[in-house]
């Protein structure tokens, strides 16, 4: 489930249209969007210009087939019973469209609820159930207080309110928090939403909304409430603030693809089928903790794949340094303790909050003083009482011309700067006995010779492995900010491809060959690999699959139909309807790289021939990748050997062959060098690079070497 678009809408009551400058207790409408993070405000002086926006922005995303969620603060429904009492029908919907045909709500604000709850409540026994009214206005079956109603048939909360307890019930219509009124203006607006785009818009959670493209739910912004109070800074609009804030966090669940639980509320469907229920009740703390996330990078910009006009085959290198110059970091960053940290690249430098040592203490077991008491020769020096350990220093201080016994990782004693191993000493239990002279502080460490308490421990942009986190653990490095791991989608393309490999194949078609392999390097990465499945050569499935992509992750990678010919749908679709940039690249193997941004997401396409694909993957995807997700751009570890082949190959494209070293380390290369031999990628356990210039190898000629360690090929 996931969404392009997240509207909140902080809807009014008022009996006139709001002042021109923008102010509290109108009708504020926040649109964030879920790709980028991008979130608008906009103020309207009255419903009649929120219902045009929304209008306007319901048709624009169906238009462009994006899917929407807007929240409105108001209930959706009644206590059970009520809508049965209106109109006859338990369903919430008919009552939506009973108070359409009842409420009067003119452009100007001007409007009927209070006289029409009247007249409600004189149908009913009792009196009540809604209450509220300015003084001056005589309605005799309204009562102006809450208290003077009884014998009426309803509750006066519904269920969603017994664990939103702060929210105002729907009777109350006027004075602070009176939703009740809201609610009486606000359903007519969503039914008539409705009756414009029949059967693409749901209410939640009275219809399925899982498939509609907009989805409209009850929201209730003081969910939210201390992050807004701490968000009002002088001057800001509270209810301004209120949207921003939920949407921001509403669009960031989204993005995370953490809105399903919010969806699935903990209560009884006839609950949710008659009254309704408020979206994120429950889940004040996964809407805070969204908040808290910040902000995410602007993403990279359409057009940073371009290059230089008339440039027809771009180096190798010059492909890299163009590439290394367009990216940067787009994932966001959030703070994790250190024991989740591994893998994840940092996003600021890690401070020791702690030396290490801590303290001066005994690198050795032995016998500890101070140096100025010895000298040359045999020295002799009486012993004291007790010991120093590791965990279990001695508090007293060793007099001048005295030892004692200490051992490794003790904090040094006053007056003990010096240790000798015990090894080289002989002792009765009273005294010690060594040869002089020693060397002042010998086998001690200092406090903080590895790392001083306030240094940079790691600087940002590193990954973090085993050896950091002992490191930082020492540290006293509890938590540390990080990037989020960058979410890498997979796709492959092509007619002919059979995505299960225990589905049965026909003659004319293969395997995918593709998608596990480059799920994997994603992995070994350290990125979250998505995988997007398979689509056949139709642009239609392709965009849908590329759209899917561009919610779910970060960057995506697909395979095949990237070259310019008929059959190439990919880079096809990518000119169409994203930003395409086809870098002719001189490598081998490899044809043009096709780079591309697809709603605000960037594409590498690969070629579909596995051997080319992995070989692109391994020089152009994964530097690209590490500098995506904060790393910085990564080079791969190479080595020169000794070539155990002859070839000799021509100027003008650099060249990668299936490696692997021989017993006397020197490269041997797959014996074919035809692209659609997988089995040689298998083989390999690197590959050997050839420059960009002519060249003869013969057996003994220094060639490089790129093991796919080096690669994260693990
Ligand atoms: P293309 O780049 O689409 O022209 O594909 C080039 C070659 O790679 C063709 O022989 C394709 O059948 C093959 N190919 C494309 N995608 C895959 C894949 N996912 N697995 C294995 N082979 C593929
Ligand atoms: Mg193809």
């Amino acid at each position: 489930m996931s969404f392009d678009r997240i509207l909140v809408v902080d809807w009014s009551a008022a009996s006139s249209p709001s002042p021109a400058k923008p102010s509290a207790d109108a009708i504020w409408i926040a649109t964030a969007e879920v790709g980028t993070g991008t979130v608008t405000t906009a103020y309207h002086r009255t419903r009649d210009a929120a219902e045009t926006t929304l209008k306007a922005a319901i048709t624009a995303a169906l238009n462009a087939g994006e899917r929407l969620l807007i929240g409105f603060d108001f209930p959706f429904g009644y206590p059970a019973g009520f809508a049965a009492q209106i109109c006859g029908a338990r369903d919430p919907l008919a009552l939506w469209d009973w108070l359409t045909s009842h409420i009067e709500d003119a452009a100007d604000n001007t409007n009927n609820r209070f006289r029409l709850a009247a007249e409600i409540n004189a149908g009913l026994p009792g009196i009540g159930p809604f209450w509220g009214r300015p003084r001056n206005l005589k309605l005799p079956d309204l009562p102006e207080k809450g208290t003077a109603r009884h014998g009426h048939p309803f509750a006066e909360r519904r269920a969603v309110e017994a664990l939103v307890t702060s929210a105002q019930p729907v009777w109350k219509l006027y004075t602070t928090g009176s939703v009740g009124s809201q609610s009486l203006l606000g359903l007519p607006v969503l039914s008539r939403l409705r009756r414009t785009y029949p059967a693409q818009i749901a209410a939640w959670p009275f219809e399925p909304w899982a498939e509609a493209p907009v989805v409209l739910a009850e929201v209730y912004p003081s969910l939210l409430a201390q992050q807004v109070k701490a968000a009002i800074t002088d001057g800001a609009i509270k209810d301004e603030v209120q949207v921003r804030l939920l949407s921001t966090a509403l669009a960031r669940l989204a993005r995370d693809e953490m809105l399903a639980p919010l969806f699935a509320p903990d209560a009884p469907d006839k609950v949710l089928a008659e009254e309704g229920w408020i979206l994120g009740a429950g889940h004040e703390a996964a809407l805070a903790a969204a908040l808290r996330a910040p902000l995410i990078p602007p993403r990279l910009r359409d057009d940073c794949f371009a290059m230089p006009q008339g440039v027809t085959w771009v180096p190798v290198d010059d492909a890299l340094d163009r590439l290394q110059s367009a990216l940067r970091p787009i994932t966001g960053t959030e703070t994790l303790p250190l024991a989740q940290a591994d893998a994840r690249v940092l996003a600021a430098p890690a401070m020791a909050r702690r030396s290490n040592p801590p303290r001066a203490n005994a690198a050795v077991d032995g016998y500890g003083f101070a140096h100025a008491a010895t000298g040359a020769g045999v020295q002799r020096l009486p012993l004291i009482d007790g010991r120093a350990a590791a965990g279990q220093p001695h508090a007293g201080a060793v007099p001048h011309g005295q030892a004692i016994r200490i051992l490794t990782g003790a904090i040094l004693p006053e007056g003990v700067d010096t240790v000798v191993l015990e090894e080289d000493c002989a002792t009765d239990g009273g005294t010690v006995a060594f040869d002089g002279p020693v060397k002042p502080n010998a086998n001690t460490r200092r406090a903080g010779e590895d790392v001083a308490e306030g240094a940079q421990a790691l600087p940002a942009g590193h990954r973090l492995r085993a050896p950091d986190l002992a490191l930082l653990s020492a540290l006293g490095v509890a938590e540390v900010s990080a990037y989020r791991p960058l979410r890498v989608g997979v796709l492959s393309t092509g007619d002919e491809i059979v995505g299960n490999p225990a589905s049965p194949a026909a003659p004319h078609q293969i395997y995918d060959a593709n998608r596990p392999m480059l799920l994997a390097l994603a992995k070994a990465w350290g990125y979250v690999p998505v995988d997007l499945g398979h689509a056949p050569d139709r642009p239609a499935r392709i965009a849908a699959k590329l759209g899917q992509g561009a919610r779910k992750a970060d960057v995506i990678l697909t395979s095949g139909g990237a070259s310019a010919g008929d059959e190439d749908h990919v880079s096809k679709l990518l000119s169409e309807r994203g930003t395409l940039f086809s870098w002719r690249i001189a490598v081998k193997p490899g044809r043009p790289l096709a780079l591309a941004m697809w709603e605000g997401t960037p594409v590498f396409g690969l070629p579909g021939n596995p051997v080319a694909a992995m070989v692109c993957a391994l020089i152009f995807a994964r530097p690209a990748f590490s500098l995506m997700a904060g790393a910085g751009w990564a080079q791969p570890l190479a080595f020169t050997v000794p070539a155990a082949f002859s070839k000799t190959k021509k100027a003008g494209r650099r060249e990668y062959l299936r490696a692997r070293l021989n017993a006397e380390g020197a490269a041997d290369v797959f014996a074919s060098e035809g692209s659609g031999r997988i089995s040689g990628l298998s083989w390999a356990t690197g590959l050997v690079e050839l420059p960009d210039g002519a060249l003869t190898v013969t057996p003994g000629t220094p060639v490089r070497f790129l093991p796919y360690e080096g690669f994260g090929v693990a």
